[in-house]
């Protein structure tokens, strides 16, 4: 099919996430037919920077020979078998391989398929694991200020960005929101209603979809250390830091804190293919076994959970980190993009702030009516001069492939900068 005609047909059947369809004809969205390394084409063969990893989740690029093979050669095997009664061996493998590389004492590995059963799971889980131990009080759950965890009603619930979540409000239950990045906040909240939580649930260092809110150093840490204090549980959502993003393997690294459960999703896979897991210590697993009549299983599964194919992919992912010494080479580049974010986009009037930890970054646009969708004309800018980037708001994102060259990784800045140097022109 031609494009206009891919295009037309678009218009006609699809309704795209996140997306207000009475606008979405004007747009005339580039229609992606291949990719290799950083780097998109459309099917007319226009070239686009991956800016975002293909919505934070590319990690080494696509169609990275090593995942490409691992995927074809689990694809002779077998391509999806369920877990439920069964096993397989890249779903094995891959658990102890997440084990060996998470925080310490996370020992246990539930899988699913996206970030936000990831959370789903997390929240399930601490609340049955304390009905279990006998405290049945604890059903509540203490998560941060415009925090993003998903958008299944669970993970909704503890969500707190109004204009995703408000619409839904009937329908969810009703969590204890305290200010991000403000450990006194929190320490007053566990005090008040310690005994009637069961965890607290938080972004580590970056709240990505806020519009990279960046935490204090040492937040993380207190948070820890608060949960410890008063008994509650720790759910990190590495979902987006995970895998690389902040310059290490997962975010809590960088303060040394183990969290009791932690999701991960996105970069599993290299961006490649649906997994999401769950992982958790060794006590709250233990604290499900019991004989079948004392109906303490975790009733939780979907048809897809471990996908062997996505297994495979997140396997030989994983092995690139190594083999390629992803995060390693990760660090020059994290710097080149804080040198050229500060030469070419932090002069221009419309940029308020940039805040950047590792390979995220939002470029803050400020002084906008939100009426004009000053993000979002950026990103039409930023598509017609060769990246794709995303608009949270007011904020633009850059999340590019871990395994990005440092020449395009210049190009990027230098696009999203003449981009929003057009996009605000006359506007400031
Ligand atoms: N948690 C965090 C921190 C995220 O950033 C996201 C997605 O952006 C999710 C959860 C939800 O993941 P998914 O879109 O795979 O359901």
């Amino acid at each position: 099919m031609e494009t206009a005609e891919l295009a037309a047909l678009d218009r006609e059947v699809l309704w795209h996430p996140f997306t207000q369809q009475l606008g979405w004809s004007e747009e005339a969205a580039p229609i992606i037919a291949r990719a290799e390394g950083a780097t998109l084409f459309d099917t007319d063969g226009n070239a686009y920077i991956d800016g975002v990893s293909s919505l934070w989740c590319n990690v080494h690029g696509h169609r990275h020979p090593a995942i490409d093979a691992a995927i074809r050669a689990q694809l002779d095997r077998v391509a999806h078998t369920t877990m439920l009664g069964l096993s397989h061996p890249p779903a094995i493998e891959l658990a102890r391989r997440l084990r060996d590389l998470a925080p310490a004492g996370l020992t246990r590995v539930f899988y699913s398929d996206s970030g936000s059963t990831a959370v789903e799971i997390a929240v399930k889980m601490a609340f049955q694991w304390w009905a279990q131990r006998g405290e049945p009080a604890r059903t509540r759950f203490v998560c941060l200020e415009n925090a993003y965890h998903g958008d299944t009603l669970g993970s909704v619930s503890v969500g707190g960005i109004d204009l995703f979540h408000s619409r839904y409000r009937p329908l969810l239950f009703d969590a204890l929101r305290v200010a991000a990045g403000d450990a006194e906040a929190l320490e007053r909240t566990l005090a008040r209603h310690g005994a009637e939580v069961a965890a607290v649930i938080v972004e580590p260092l970056v709240q990505g979809a806020a519009g990279m809110l960046l935490q204090p150093p040492g937040y993380l840490r207190a948070v820890r250390e608060l949960c410890d204090r008063h008994g509650v549980l720790l759910i990190c959502d590495e979902v987006a830091t995970g895998f690389g993003r902040t310059g290490r393997m997962f975010a809590c690294e960088h303060e040394q804190v183990s969290p009791d459960l932690m999701c991960v999703a996105k970069g599993l896979t290299g961006g490649y293919l649906p997994l999401a897991a769950t992982l958790a210590t060794e006590a709250i697993h233990d604290g499900f076994l019991g004989a079948h009549a004392d109906y303490r299983t975790f009733f939780h599964g979907h048809t897809y959970t471990g996908n062997p194919l996505a297994c495979a992919a997140a396997l030989a992912t994983l092995e690139l980190f190594d083999s390629e010494r992803t995060l390693e080479m990760l660090q020059p580049k994290i710097v080149l993009l804080e040198r050229e974010l500060a030469a070419r986009v932090a002069p221009l009037e419309a940029v308020a702030e940039i805040r950047q930890r590792g390979f995220m970054v939002g470029i803050e646009l400020a002084g906008f009516d939100p009426a004009l969708r000053t993000g979002h004309r950026v990103t039409l800018a930023a598509r017609r001069r060769g990246a794709i980037v995303r608009p949270l708001g007011d904020v633009v994102v850059l999340m590019p492939p871990l395994s990005i060259a440092p020449e395009q990784l210049r190009r990027l800045v230098e696009i999203t900068a003449g981009a929003i140097a057009q996009a605000t022109a006359g506007a400031t």
